[in-house]
């Protein structure tokens, strides 16, 4: 049960829902790629229903605590003060409190288009007056700095004095995950507030250990029957609460309308000097509420043109799928390019793993390396740029190259956690999941199809090679060499699957020769070369040079792209590791019967006093992965190098076995099984792409959607329409398309950017696809349809029948 009716463009709720509150709260979060503020009701402070929850991409701190004895630190995005704080009251009545006055006609609407957020009801006090309450939101999409509120209040039955009380509310911790609530939570050291009379706030405060400054400022104005008033504003403050109450006769049918403009800055802004100056300054310049709903406005609309993505289906389908572009364009924007920042995991939606950039990024980048391939080289620059602690990562494991880490912050240093709590058993573990090496491959593969989706030389000279060779070279150094079977193995991993950490028994933790992590490895180490070929031959000597890499290395490169190690089962499977085919098969209708949700099979194992890592079970694709990163041309490109025999049912025998035998305990794992089974089985990939597309809408986690979104899925679920079910490709210089859309699906629409094309149109039916060049003036484009080669002239479109073996070539000039 979903809770929400999607119209048009709408996300709607009808009627409060506390239970359902925080779900909201970070389904109809508000964001523009450089601060995000989850939809808490301005009225509220944080409680079992509401967190006001405000976070700046790039703003972390650095809490130690000791548990059990154990010192452990944790870096997290920080709960920013809640700019939205507002309430009212009727002359000395109580302020407004939706729990204990009679609420009717509750509507909260999102509406993706405009990126507003409205609120509307009607409350009845206990003195019988009915007020009614319409809220406006919005953080500009235009203006980065920028947020503002607007509420009318309109007297129905009553004549009084109406009090808003307006502030900016530093009293606020990062207590938005209830698992970590026992670990430290005040990021903010000192705040100070002001309040002045003619309704003006700020408020400044600074990040406990990273020492950033924060600056806020607001400013109201009042509106009387839809004409602006002077203001009475008394201030109010009260300990780190900088507030003023504006007051007003209220005259019964005439709406009172208070606008509350904010501005947030902090010291890692450009373009500023002191953050608490720079807010007051943007609120000083920023126009009244519909000028900067007008900006706004036409900002989205710019990202909309470029990445909406329609189809003609199930309308729930289509919206949540705009849901999510939605929530991708709020978590990275423009805005993002300057900011040195990664994709985190959960958007800036909430306080989920900290704030952290994973691996998650591999499921982003391809939607925007086709829609805004400058926001998806900053996302890498962010990793370049991080360099320097991989590589003194590696060197502390003992090896030359980049060690990227798994869970990634500020800094670039490792912030996985080392401990974490099973709420299941209430016992702390040990936390092996940085063993997950293969970040430093997402890395590299996101490089590289960037680099194939935009052609930029100067980013592959500046950036981009560097990071393909120092991960190649962390793998090759990683990897030991077995003399017996002249073969490689890397020990000690683990790969995508975290619910194996080690073999059963084994107090070594890790795994080794995991099949996603080698074949990747293998395959990265081909692109380093090749990345190495593309360079000009002085600035391939200089980074040689740089790098120190030498000859020999570029050997050993090639030796162990040529002979790591891969395991199969008797019957001719990828093993996910070595000793996987010896594990015991796992009792899912059992454990199914007895738990019904066994998406955290971690959890109830441990909790049981058994461990997954005695099963064949994982929590999400690992060997399957490598169908989604990897075309089956690579992939076989790569067993073919390794010198593994394959034959044509190699892949789908693979994705029958693992498919059995996995329980989806990450949002990313349903993306997945879509993705492999898009070729094979249309029906089913239609019905894992369904349940993907409602890993957060309908929180089908129970609760962690409320902690922040899940972006790698949001993103993932749009990636399959794009590149999915449409086989797109932007390998050589052609665009590939060999579409193959499920039944429910008659038509797919969206545009994107491919090299110096900047808007192609792309439509696919089940009968043809048609691919307009958006009249640029841009270079005829080569097109190849399944095995067919056109040649797209910019100015015209091209519609290719897919039902002929050979379609023939219709070029339509426009
Ligand atoms: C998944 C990881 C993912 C992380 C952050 C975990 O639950 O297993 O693959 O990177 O969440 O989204």
């Amino acid at each position: 049960m979903i809770g929400a009716r999607v119209t048009g463009w709408l996300l709607r709720y009808e009627g409060l829902d506390p239970a359902r509150e925080p779900l909201r709260e970070a389904l109809c979060a508000l964001g523009n790629g450089r601060f995000a503020t989850r939809a808490a009701a301005p009225e509220s402070r944080a409680d079992d229903a509401h967190y006001p929850g405000t976070y700046a991409a790039g703003v972390f701190d650095r809490l130690g605590d000791d548990v059990d004895s154990v010192h452990v630190e944790n870096e997290s995005i920080v709960n920013l003060p809640d700019w939205q704080s507002l309430t009212f009251r009727i002359d000395d009545g109580d302020w407004l409190d939706l729990a204990v006055v009679g609420v009717t006609g509750y509507v909260q609407e999102l509406d993706l288009r405009r990126g507003v957020l409205t609120r509307r009801f009607r409350i009845r006090d206990a003195a019988g007056r009915s007020t009614r309450v319409a809220q406006r939101r919005l953080v500009s999409m235009a203006d980065p700095y920028l947020a503002a509120l607007d509420t009318t209040v309109v007297a129905e039955n009553w004549s009084g004095t109406l009090t808003v009380r307006s502030g900016l509310d530093g009293r606020v911790e990062n207590l938005g995950v209830a698992r970590y609530r026992g670990l430290g939570s005040h990021h903010l050291g000192r705040v100070e507030g002001a309040a002045e009379v003619d309704g003006t706030l700020s408020l400044s405060t600074e990040t406990v250990t990273s020492r950033i400054r924060i600056g806020l400022a607001a400013r109201h104005r009042l509106l009387v029957g839809g004409t602006e008033q002077p203001m009475l504003a008394v201030p109010s403050l009260d300990g780190d609460f900088a507030g003023v109450d504006l007051v007003v006769d209220a005259e019964s049918g005439i709406p009172v309308t208070v606008e509350k403009v904010v501005a947030l800055c902090t010291s890692r802004d450009r373009a500023i000097d002191e953050p608490g100056a720079a807010a007051r300054d943007e609120i000083g310049r920023a126009p009244a509420f519909d000028g900067l709903l007008a900006r706004h406005e036409l900002a989205w609309r710019a990202l909309w043109d470029r990445c909406d993505v329609t189809i003609d289906g199930p309308v729930h389908a289509s919206l949540v799928l705009r849901l999510h572009v939605f929530h991708l364009l709020q978590t990275v924007s423009w805005h993002s390019i300057d900011l040195d920042v990664g994709l985190p995991a959960r958007g800036l939606h909430g306080e989920a793993y900290r704030g952290h950039v994973f691996w998650d990024e591999l499921f982003v980048m391809p939607f925007l390396n086709l829609r805004l391939p400058e926001v998806a080289r900053a996302m890498l620059v962010y990793r370049w740029r991080r360099l320097p602690q991989a590589r003194a990562a590696a060197r502390a494991a003992g090896h030359r190259g980049a060690l990227y880490p798994w869970q990634s912050g500020a800094t670039g240093r490792e912030q996985s956690q080392t401990v974490h709590l099973n709420p299941r058993s209430g016992h702390w573990l040990p936390d092996n999941s940085a063993l997950q090496r293969h970040i430093g491959l997402a890395v590299a593969v996101n490089t590289w199809r960037y680099w194939e989706a935009t052609g930029d030389r100067d980013f592959l000279d500046r950036y981009g090679a560097e990071m393909i060779l120092e991960v190649a070279r962390f793998f090759a150094d990683l990897a030991s060499y077995d003399r017996s079977d002249d073969r490689y193995d890397i020990c000690g991993v683990m790969g995508p699957d975290e619910y194996h950490d080690a073999l059963p028994g084994s107090a070594r933790p890790g795994l080794d020769d995991n099949a996603y992590t080698n074949v990747l490895t293998a395959w990265t180490l081909g692109r380093a070369v090749q990345c190495l070929e593309l360079l000009g031959a002085a600035r391939r000597q200089e980074l040689l040079d740089q790098l120190g890499v030498a000859r020999a290395d570029l050997e050993r490169w090639e030796h162990v792209a040529r002979k790591l190690r891969l395991c199969w089962h008797a019957d001719g499977i990828l093993s996910q590791f070595r000793g996987y085919e010896q594990l015991t098969e796992f009792d899912w209708a059992g454990y199914a019967h007895r738990y019904r949700d066994i998406s955290r099979l971690d959890r109830i194992l441990e909790a049981e006093g058994d461990s997954p890592n005695r099963y064949k079970l994982s929590k999400q694709a690992d060997v399957l992965m490598l169908f989604h990163v990897l075309s089956a041309e690579e992939f076989y490109a790569v067993l073919d190098r390794l010198g593994y025999s394959h034959d044509r049912e190699t892949i789908p025998r693979t994705v029958g076995y693992y498919l059995d035998r996995t329980c989806h305990g990450s949002t990313l794992s349903k993306v997945v099984h879509a993705w492999v089974l898009a070729r094979g089985n249309r029906r089913k990939a239609w019905e894992y792409w369904l349940e993907a597309l409602d890993s957060d809408i309908a929180d089908v986690q129970g609760g962690t959607t409320a902690e922040g979104i899940h972006l790698g899925a949001m993103a993932g679920t749009v990636d399959l329409l794009q590149r999915g079910f449409t086989g797109l490709e932007t390998r050589g210089d052609a665009l590939g398309l060999d579409p193959y859309l499920p039944d429910q699906l008659t038509t797919l629409r969206f545009r994107l950017r491919y090299r110096e094309h900047p808007q192609i149109e792309v439509t696919v039916t089940h009968d043809s696809v048609t691919v307009g060049g958006g009249a640029s003036g841009a270079a005829i484009l080569p097109v190849r349809v399944r095995d067919a080669e056109y040649r797209l002239d910019p100015r015209g479109s091209l519609e290719i029948p897919l039902h002929r073996r050979r379609p023939a070539r219709t070029e339509r000039e426009r």
